[in-house]
């Protein structure tokens, strides 16, 4: 009897290690992708109206950075002058 209470507690034990592992890693990986998540996407001001958009959704033209097509234009435009 007291064999089969330690072979219960081992497996108690490792179940729990399991779960405990499995929990982990799924919040390790969360907060990898949410950290890698945002180096990939730096924010960028737009030049003509100062919004802050991610570099992956904004235009840039040269040097500066837009946050939509129709501010890339008026930019540019505004440049020229
Ligand atoms: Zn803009």
């Amino acid at each position: 009897m007291g064999l089969f209470r330690l072979l219960f507690l081992i497996a108690i034990i490792a179940g729990a290690f399991w779960l405990w592992r499995r929990f982990s890693r799924a919040t390790t990986t969360r907060a990898n992708a949410r950290s890698s998540a945002a180096q990939a996407a730096p924010m960028v001001r737009c030049q003509h109206c100062g919004v802050h958009v991610p570099r992956n959704n904004a235009l840039a033209h040269g040097e500066q950075w837009f946050c939509s097509q129709n501010h890339l234009e008026q930019g540019r435009r505004r440049d020229e002058h």
